[in-house]
């Protein structure tokens, strides 16, 4: 069975019992996560949030990337969140290597050039989120009214870490 095949079991199950079809579409708690994408992050469960209290935003890194920021923007001005929360994490993928590495990589296997791309690794987790913050208030359309906060999320514990 193909991954596609067990989704459409697994939902089965899941409309089976569902009872959330009536909920506005602005988010409830009125924020917006940015977050990696990492198989091993469950924002829904540690975050507590349930269907309707937020907007996540998952990309390779968390990052506040141009298409994060078209997210967060329309999040903001078209659905009423005022509140922004990124969340990097321990041991992520981005830690391992530098754009240099996968451009030349891209390079050798498919001879094209991918030097146009900046896949925004970082060598500092703590960094890269006071980074992403950074960018998000800088942007010209993220009021200043806005609150942006950042975390770590601890793959090992759980946990999240407050970043300062
Ligand atoms: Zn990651």
């Amino acid at each position: 069975m193909t991954a596609a095949q067990e989704f459409l079991k697994a939902n089965e199950a899941y409309a089976a019992t569902f009872q959330k079809g009536d909920l506005p579409m602005p988010p409830a708690r009125h924020v917006a996560v940015l977050t990696c994408m990492d198989a091993r992050l469950h924002p829904a469960r540690f975050l507590g949030l349930q269907e309707g209290d937020a907007h996540v935003i998952c990309n390779a890194g968390g990052r506040a990337s141009e298409d994060a920021l078209r997210s967060l923007i329309i999040s903001e001005q078209l659905l009423g969140t005022t509140e922004i929360v990124v969340i990097h994490h321990t041991d992520c993928g981005m830690l391992t290597f530098s754009n240099e590495d996968l451009r030349t990589r891209l390079q050798r296997e498919f001879t094209a050039d991918a030097s146009g791309i900046d896949f925004l690794p970082f060598s500092n987790l703590e960094q890269s989120v006071r980074d992403d913050i950074a960018t998000i208030k800088a942007s010209p359309f993220i009021p200043d009214n806005i609150t942006v906060s950042g975390f770590l999320y601890d793959v090992k514990s759980g946990r999240l870490l407050p970043v300062t």
